[in-house]
């Protein structure tokens, strides 16, 4: 099928949840992806963080073939070989105990709000004082299920559905004073992204987060903490809170896990988990052997990788420095390893460069109207951070030739859709 044919029958036939850009892609490897009419894309945002390992990776294909001829699914009643040894890698990796698996980012969000409610409860039977408020961050990102959304500190994507779940509060995004004056002895979980992601690229400080953890601490609360973008890698450490020399009580993780095979997880302390029992929570489809064995190959490749995604986002941040420097457009450099962001003046000018950069043939987004955000796969190497430089700089020139000609290039009014990156 051709690109007009696909888009007019989508526009017949799917529920109208994406304003998707104009290209039809029919095959990648490594760092690039081709579309149907043979054009090349170099790959900075990786399907949104989840092609850590690029496109059609040899090590992933082979396990792909081999389990696929084996055992695609068994459901969670019966054992298989793969659920264990993931989670021993995860606990391993994460200083944490115990693993769920499920099927993507907010399904393991879900999960980790419903036993941050479930352990305060079953605290509670012990004598405790009531815990079940949530104190969650202004501009969060947790996904689009119901607890996720109520959860989520941005109305535009909570509004249409309201009323969501009850009992959270949002607290003022790194601000320590708020969280000190909304942390009680009914709260059962302060949630946060360590960067929040769809938020912009924004780390959360040092300060708040040890700050959250002395809180909960204290008062036998707990501290969820969503690395389903900044996890597994992304920033350098396997986890974005092992840059600040803190263990949350559960942390969630997804898009790279099974290297683009939809898996999720949550991984949580021995004691927390103590608040489940069988038939409290579970899935179908989650942790099933094909997305579990894909997963183990995932992270036996990433403990190679590590060490280049830090090194390489140490000197993307220089070049995007350097290019700040030249361009007032760009108001901000934002992130670590391989979770960077350019934060620009305008929301038009953003959605020029992006509209830019895919006619040069390379793929970025843009979050929250003026963030430009880069994923790349962690198999990136400099020359491909160059190009990614090189083309941002002319996209900027350009503008600015076309403006002062007289044309606006960055004309058009901020769509209002909501957008549908993250
Ligand atoms: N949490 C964070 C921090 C995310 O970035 C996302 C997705 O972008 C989610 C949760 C939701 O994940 P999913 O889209 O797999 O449900």
């Amino acid at each position: 099928m051709s690109l007009a044919a696909v888009i007019r029958a989508e526009q017949k036939l799917l529920l109208p949840t994406y304003d998707r850009q104009k290209v039809l892609f029919t095959r990648g490897r490594g760092v690039y992806l081709w579309d149907s009419k043979g054009k090349r894309y170099l790959d900075f945002l990786s399907g949104i963080g989840v092609n850590a390992l690029g496109h059609a990776h040899p090590a992933i294909q082979r396990v792909l073939k081999l389990q696929a001829g084996k055992l695609i699914h068994t459901s969670n009643l019966f054992y298989h070989e793969y659920q264990a040894e993931l989670a021993k890698k995860l606990t391993r990796i994460s200083g944490l105990d115990r693993a769920f698996f499920c099927n993507s980012g907010t399904e393991a969000w879900e999960g980790a709000l419903k036993l941050a409610r479930a352990y305060a409860r079953a605290n509670n039977n012990n004598g405790h004082k009531a815990k079940w408020r949530l104190l969650a961050l202004d501009n969060s990102f947790h996904g689009r299920t119901f607890g996720a959304l109520a959860t989520t500190g941005q109305k535009k994507y909570r509004h249409p559905f309201a009323p969501l779940v009850p009992g959270v509060n949002f607290v003022a995004f790194n601000d320590l004073e708020d969280l000190k004056r909304q942390f009680d002895g009914s709260v059962c979980a302060i949630c946060l992204e360590t960067i929040q992601g769809e938020g912009g690229i924004r780390p959360v400080s040092s300060e708040f987060l040890q700050l959250a953890r002395e809180l909960t601490n204290k008062s036998g609360a707990l501290l969820l903490v969503d690395e389903i973008q900044s996890g597994l890698g992304r920033t350098g450490k396997y986890f974005a809170y092992q840059h600040y020399g803190i263990t949350p009580d559960i942390v969630t993780v997804a898009k790279p896990l099974a290297a683009g095979l939809p898996l999720g997880a949550l991984l949580t302390t021995d004691h927390v988990a103590s608040g489940m029992h069988p038939g409290m929570h579970g899935t179908t489809f989650g942790g099933g052997p094909l997305a579990c064995a894909v997963a183990i190959e995932f992270l036996r490749q990433l403990d190679r990788l590590l060490g280049d995604v830090s090194k390489l986002g140490k000197y993307f941040v220089g070049r995007l420095e350097e290019l700040q420097s030249q361009h007032s457009e760009i108001k901000d450099v934002r992130g670590i390893g391989l979770m960077l962001a350019i934060d620009l003046d305008s929301a038009d000018t953003a959605k020029a460069v992006v509209s830019e950069l895919l006619a040069q043939g390379i793929l970025i987004n843009r979050t929250h109207d003026t963030v430009l955000r880069f994923l790349p796969p962690y198999i990136i190497e400099k020359k491909h951070i160059d190009e990614v430089v090189n083309a941002l700089d002319r996209a900027f020139r350009s503008g600015k030739a076309l403006t002062t000609k007289g044309t606006k290039v960055h004309e058009g009014k901020q769509s209002k859709k909501v957008e549908r990156s993250h």
